[in-house]
């Protein structure tokens, strides 16, 4: 082959990849739950982890989700055994692996930079860790072989990893790691290399590995929506803890912090006081806030005493506005629609949707609400135009911390 079709390509979007095959001749690992119970990890002085006490049960997605510097990769470590604990309990099935080495915890781990050996061939590649476990050569040909060609790369097995585009880069780096036929992988930020359309792609490709495997894959990642898109269940990390473990479903209706309600995105927070609560659905209350500068807003959550510091969040896209001079619409709920008055400070079309920014007017907090575009022409309102923000206490979410 002539030297420069052999040449790696840049890593873009419009990348070429072939489809995985079927992976039916990949038997299927039994998948292992994780538990960390009470786990803390210190560096010297630094507590990177404090306590962290978390289930994730086996065969599913799940993302440690959190700013840089949380803990996310020190937790990921410490369950694959690349880092000891400082005190507590890693549990991998019902086993704690606390004194165990990585190489014997039945897992497989996928580096952020791939870390594939440059002066070994994809094939040296994928079947240097079935040589760690011994696996006798007859055995380790065929295993090579098959996961070469599950994801689609049986024709760069002579290439060196410097002759790979970053999507196939990304491939021989996950098949080095299945090919050992671990119960648990774990992959910490494996699409930080790839470019936007890329890594979009990629993230489906890990989910449907994911499912066909029925493997437990935790993955590390800062970024919120990839976190959304492949995961099961979601961790929320903050400063070495966990803040909230949720669904993706859950974690967009109901942040359960201030901390998650900013991290995950462009909620709209509002501070303040708790006035009084009565008792609503599902064991939860409809809450009254004094709010700084505001006014009264109702909000939906479990009741702490009145006086507390408290807060309510909203997402932008649960928010109405409403022309002031027009006529208002009365809602059909039995509950109480928060208003508040606002002015349109920016307009931004994103395409489908625009982003109309406002400032409140009495304490000039930035809001963001976020509509159809189309329903945003219907509205024919302009930026500088003083408004009505409406939506109902059940769209409000009452956060304690
Ligand atoms: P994340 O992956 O969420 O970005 P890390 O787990 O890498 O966070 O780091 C968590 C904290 O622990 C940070 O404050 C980091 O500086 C510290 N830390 C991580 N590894 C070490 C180490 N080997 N020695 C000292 N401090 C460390
Ligand atoms: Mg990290």
């Amino acid at each position: 082959m002539a030297v420069s079709a052999d040449r790696p390509s840049p890593i873009a979007s419009q990348e070429q990849l072939p489809e995985f095959s079927s992976p039916h001749v990949v038997p299927k690992e039994a998948a292992a739950g994780v538990s960390l119970r009470s786990v803390t990890k210190k560096y010297g002085t630094v507590t990177a982890i404090e306590n962290m006490t978390l289930d994730i049960p086996a065969g599913i997605y799940c993302c440690l989700l959190g700013p840089s510097g949380c803990g996310k990769t020190t937790a990921l470590r410490m369950i694959s055994g690349h880092e000891s604990v400082t005190s507590g309990q890693v549990l991998i099935g019902d086993r704690c692996v606390n004194d165990l080495p990585a190489a014997k915890r039945n897992t497989a781990m996928m580096f952020q930079n791939y870390a594939l050996f440059p002066h070994k061939t994809v094939w040296q590649n994928v079947e240097f860790g079935l040589k760690m476990q011994q696996v006798p050569q007859g055995e380790r040909r065929e295993r090579v072989a098959e996961i070469l060609e599950l994801v689609g790369l049986s024709h760069t097995a002579k290439r060196k990893p410097n002759q790979l585009s970053g999507g196939q880069q990304q491939r021989i780096a996950l098949a080095r790691a299945l090919v050992t036929r671990p119960q648990v992988l774990m992959l910490d930020e494996p699409l930080s290399a790839l470019d936007e359309n890329l890594r979009v792609r990629m993230r489906g490709e890990l989910r449907n590995i994911q499912k066909q495997f029925g493997l437990t894959f935790i993955q590390v990642t800062h970024h919120v929506e990839e976190a959304f898109s492949l995961s099961d269940q979601i961790v929320v990390m903050n400063h070495g803890h966990i803040d909230q473990v949720a669904t993706p479903t859950e974690l967009f209706n109901q942040p359960a912090s201030k901390f998650v309600a900013r991290f995950i995105g462009d909620n709209n927070i509002f501070l303040g006081k708790v006035l009084a609560s009565t008792p609503h659905e599902n064991g939860k209350d409809l809450i009254r806030l004094d709010i700084d500068g505001i006014g009264t807003l109702h909000a939906i959550g479990h009741s702490p005493q009145p006086g507390t510091d408290a807060a309510c969040s909203v997402r932008p896209d649960l928010l109405t506005l409403e022309n002031p001079d027009a006529p208002s619409v009365s809602s059909a709920t039995t509950l109480p629609t928060n208003t508040l008055t606002a002015r349109i400070t920016q307009v931004e079309l994103t395409g489908f949707v625009t982003r109309v920014g406002l400032t409140t007017i009495n304490t000039e907090q930035t809001l963001l609400h976020t509509l159809r575009t189309v329903d945003w022409h219907n509205l024919a309102l302009q930026e500088g135009q003083i408004v009505s923000l409406k939506w109902s206490a059940n769209d409000c979410v009452f956060l304690a911390h």
